[in-house]
């Protein structure tokens, strides 16, 4: 997706899709745990940039560091020697549920009569009004996110092992959920029934274990896969080495949401142990069979993208050039240009390569189309640099329905994909053509079956944890 400009021109605010948190775990007796956390967390830095926090156990107590700000800003030596122990779990956070406020970053510390624990959660309940209404009046939230309610959930829940109260949990929380927990001796991960959110554990070469929301994280740190743990499985790690209990019957459909293929996941991360990167390509390569473009040069807009934008070349037999260059150090208290700049034609985010798009005919192959507000302004900066005709391809089929599980879209009357027909929004980018990646392209290109991912934005196929507060749209409206 496009990062370019926000509906003013410059930040990236209206027109991204956000993730709602990236998880880790680590128990290694032998290593410093808090030092292999925060280098897990900085591989998962994309998934969440607005707060973050480690917390470690030694055995006896939990000790948390969480702030707000990006993980380089929060963590340095002196906070990491405080943390010492050889249980930790990590989160980085992007709010989708609480606001933004260091009481809602993670990880959260709670204490039940079976003692403490440090829990870190990404997704996003459907349920929580119902869960909350659960909780013992006595209870107070501190927070106000739905990580809490779950939290207090596991604490108050029956049960006289942890992961008992666990499970006891999962019958009744619905939505995406996937967790890592710590205690002063154990750690724990678990995933809501339908998977909507990945998490995997590895091995360490020291013989600990580490759980991630992505294999990135693991490799980051040297730590080789193992597998992903499934919808409804508790895996827990403790002096006896590893366990695991699957969901006791499956009840619900896998639901793995499909932008984390497309967008959100790194593209060196596995997913069923195959690299988003293949799966990408694979998207590009089809898109070019779907629509292929009569063009000069395929590019595509970074970084997402990149990999699909490959992919189109390959197939088509079009050179691929790089024809945007992205600023990544614009991050979220960035200083905004002011109107007199923005006139000028301040671009902070993109810099067009010139010498690639002067006089030619470019296919730029972009991720998604949320609001379309970005895409026109690439499409124009791609012009006033040369382009002779600028063909969009998009490696998902039209956004026509909002999120329910922890993705910040926008509301159906937003969703431009949802109000226009494809020759409508071609018209509003102002593209000479505009091509977006089929449903069954999508799902053949990902190489999942299509009744184990969450389709809901773009077909209404959502899992059975939703129910839509609006009828959902079925992607052949808006074909
Ligand atoms: S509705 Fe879309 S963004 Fe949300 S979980 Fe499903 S596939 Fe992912």
């Amino acid at each position: 997706m496009a990062r370019a400009f926000d509906a003013e021109g410059v930040l990236p605010a209206g027109d991204v899709l956000h993730e709602a948190c990236g998880v880790t775990g680590v128990y290694a007796p032998k290593e410093d745990v808090a030092r292999l956390a925060y280098f897990a967390l900085y591989a998962l830095q994309h998934r969440g940039q607005e707060s973050a926090g480690i917390a470690v156990s030694d055995g006896g107590s939990i000790v948390c560091h969480r702030e707000m700000g990006l993980l380089s800003s929060i963590f340095d030596e002196e906070v990491l020697s405080r943390l010492r122990g050889y249980i930790a779990t990590g989160h980085t956070r992007y709010s989708t549920t609480g606001s933004s406020v260091v009481v809602n970053a993670q990880p959260l510390l709670e204490s039940t009569e079976l003692g403490e624990f440090a829990i870190a959660h990404n997704g996003n309940l459907t349920n929580t009004e119902e869960l909350r209404a659960r909780l013992l009046p006595s209870t107070v939230l501190q927070a106000t996110s739905d990580s809490e309610v779950l939290a207090k959930l596991i604490v108050e829940a029956p049960g006289a092992s942890l992961v008992q109260r666990i499970r006891s949990v999962m019958e009744v929380a619905e939505g995406a959920y996937s967790c890592v927990l710590s205690t002063t001796k154990a750690l724990y991960g678990f995933r809501d029934p339908w998977g909507v959110r990945p998490l995997c554990y590895g091995t360490l070469p020291s013989g600990g274990y580490m759980i991630a929301s992505e294999s990135c994280a693991l490799a980051t740190v040297g730590a080789t896969y193992v597998r992903e743990i499934d919808p409804a499985e508790i895996v827990w790690i403790d002096a006896d080495g590893f366990h695991s209990e699957a969901a006791p019957e499956q009840e619900h459909q896998p639901a793995l949401c499909t932008f984390e293929y497309i967008y959100f996941a790194r593209p060196d991360s596995l997913l069923k142990g195959r690299s988003i990167y293949t799966a990408r390509i694979a998207m590009g390569r089809q898109l070019a069979r779907e629509h292929p473009a009569d063009a000069d040069v395929v590019m595509a807009v970074p970084d997402s993208a990149i990999p699909g934008g490959i992919g189109f070349a390959d197939e088509s037999g079009l050179p691929y050039v790089e024809g945007l260059i992205k600023n990544r150090y614009i991050g979220r208290t960035f200083i905004s240009p002011n109107q007199k700049m923005r006139d000028l034609g301040v671009h902070l985010k993109f810099n067009p390569i010139v010498e690639n798009l002067q006089n030619q005919r470019v296919v730029v192959v972009d991720d998604s189309i949320v609001r379309g507000t970005t895409t026109p302004r690439i499409v124009n900066l791609l012009r006033q640099a040369g382009a002779r005709e600028v063909h969009v391809r998009i490696t998902s089929p039209p956004i026509v329905n909002p999120c329910y599980l922890g993705v910040d879209m926008a509301t159906r009357r937003e969703l431009i994909a949802a109000n226009h027909s494809v020759p409508e929004i071609r018209e509003r980018i102002g593209a000479d053509s505009l091509g977006y990646l089929s449903v069954e392209g999508l799902v053949e290109s990902i190489g999942r079956a299509r009744g184990e991912m969450c389709l809901g934005c773009l077909t209404g196929e959502y899992p059975d944890t939703v129910r839509p507060s609006e009828p959902a749209l079925s992607e052949a409206v808006h074909a």
